[in-house]
């Protein structure tokens, strides 16, 4: 009788504490987030978060933080990628 069975309402609380930027769309390098979509790995956004990125980020608002980094980067050119 040593077999342990861990509670389901556990696993679910650990994962609602994730935070709200779960929710959100976050600018990150386009490659990185490529690989993510791939490996599953999470990923960091311009904004400093670490999130798994959606393969349909147009189903969730553009995280406010990085939509503000975005636009005050400088812009590198047209037809510049990085
Ligand atoms: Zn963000």
């Amino acid at each position: 009788m040593s077999t342990k069975i861990l509670p389901e309402g556990d696993v679910r609380q650990e994962l609602s504490n994730d935070g709200d930027h779960e929710r959100f769309a976050h600018y990150a390098d386009k490659h990185k987030i490529t690989e993510s979509l791939v490996t599953g790995t999470p990923v960091r956004a311009i904004c400093g978060k670490i999130w798994v990125p959606s393969r349909d980020p147009s189903k969730y608002p553009v995280c406010p933080e990085c939509k503000e980094i975005y636009a005050g980067l400088p812009k590198g050119g047209p037809g510049k990628g990085e």
